[in-house]
């Protein structure tokens, strides 16, 4: 048995390579197969996961487009159709800033694939990405769109944004390492992304995992106190259960008997509104003490990162 603090990992490099890689480097956290990574892993691997339906994958990459019509009436006809799970700001009367993620322009397209102003944006992202969309390609390819010109905005133009439009449009990935109890209050946060590690498909009996369960050591007992000790009584056999079940069942099987402090790597993918709604609520004082724990330093680093739209925010009191 292990024991490890909480931490997090805010994932700006994931910012600078492309959405492909992205994709992959994100969605093995389920699986623990980051070792797997080669130089052609990601476009397998995605492509397998469109396939299989493990769609959480494909929010994992967003991008922003400007979208300028000929035709006011263009506008109108996309919005009514109440687009889901994009943020979208009008410029203009015929200018719009659309951000959405490859899984909310894959499904945009698959609702209204005969609207033209979707046909264009999905045209210009499947001759960019191929492999995004290559189960939705008509026979005869995408036809050019007159009257709808997309332009993808490169990350240092979403930065330069006022902070009104950079929250909106501005996403941001986080990697926690916390206990099963934390990571299930951050996934009531609906207008997020989520990836976890999943104890269906890891066995902790593997050497990749040293062959042991690994705990989030809990903040709220000290180290060397009675209540600590009783803590790790139930970790050790919980864990030696694990174990034990392991022998003739299945990892999700012998899950059933983990505990809530048992680790895990949890990946969090919201624009900077979200996150600074998560951070209003889950480092006040009626937050979970664990939860304060980790949100407090985190809401620091967006601070760094983002002063324009996190520098007013204090823990609440
Ligand atoms: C101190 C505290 C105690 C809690 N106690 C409990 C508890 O005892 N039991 C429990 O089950 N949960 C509990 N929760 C979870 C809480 O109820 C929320 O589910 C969680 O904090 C997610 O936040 P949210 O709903 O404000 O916003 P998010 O899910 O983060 O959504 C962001 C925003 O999107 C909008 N939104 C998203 N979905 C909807 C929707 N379906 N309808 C309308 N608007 C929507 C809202 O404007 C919302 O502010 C607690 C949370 C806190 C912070």
């Amino acid at each position: 048995m292990r024991v490890v603090p909480q931490s997090f990992e805010v994932l700006t490099e994931l910012d600078q390579g492309s959405m492909l890689t992205r994709l992959e480097a994100c969605g093995r956290i389920c699986y623990k197969s980051e070792g797997r990574i080669t130089p052609d892993s990601a476009e397998p691997f995605v492509r397998n996961v469109l396939k299989s339906g493990h769609n959480s994958v494909a929010e994992m990459a967003v991008c922003t487009l400007r979208v300028t019509l000929d035709a006011r009436v263009m506008v109108d006809r996309f919005l009514e159709t109440l687009p889901k799970f994009l943020s979208i700001s009008a410029l203009d009367k015929h200018v719009l800033l659309i951000t959405g993620s490859v899984r909310a322009f894959r499904e945009l397209y698959l609702s209204h694939p005969t609207l033209k102003m979707v046909k264009g944006i999905t045209r210009f992202l499947a001759e960019r990405w191929p492999v995004f969309f290559f189960d939705l390609r008509p026979k005869n390819g995408w036809p050019r769109q007159d009257g709808v010109a997309v332009e993808k905005l490169p990350l240092s133009e979403v930065d330069a944004l006022p902070a009104d439009l950079l929250a909106k449009h501005r996403h941001l990935a986080v990697r926690f390492i916390t206990n099963r109890a934390v990571s299930h209050e951050i996934v009531r946060h609906r207008p997020c992304s989520f990836l976890q590690e999943s104890q269906r498909y890891c066995r902790y009996d593997k050497d990749q995992f040293g062959g042991e369960v690994t705990f989030i050591k809990p903040m709220f007992f000290a180290e060397g106190s009675p209540e600590y000790a009783l803590w790790e009584e139930a970790m050790r056999r919980g864990e030696s259960l694990y174990l034990r079940l392991l022998e003739t069942s299945s990892p999700q099987a012998a899950r059933t008997v983990l505990p809530n402090s048992c680790k895990t790597e949890i990946i969090v993918y919201a624009n900077l509104l979200e996150w600074f709604h998560i951070f209003r609520l889950r480092t006040s004082t009626a937050a979970e003490p664990s939860m304060r724990e980790i949100m407090i330093p985190l809401l620091a680093e967006f601070k760094r990162l983002f002063p324009a739209v996190f520098g007013g925010l204090e823990p609440a009191a």
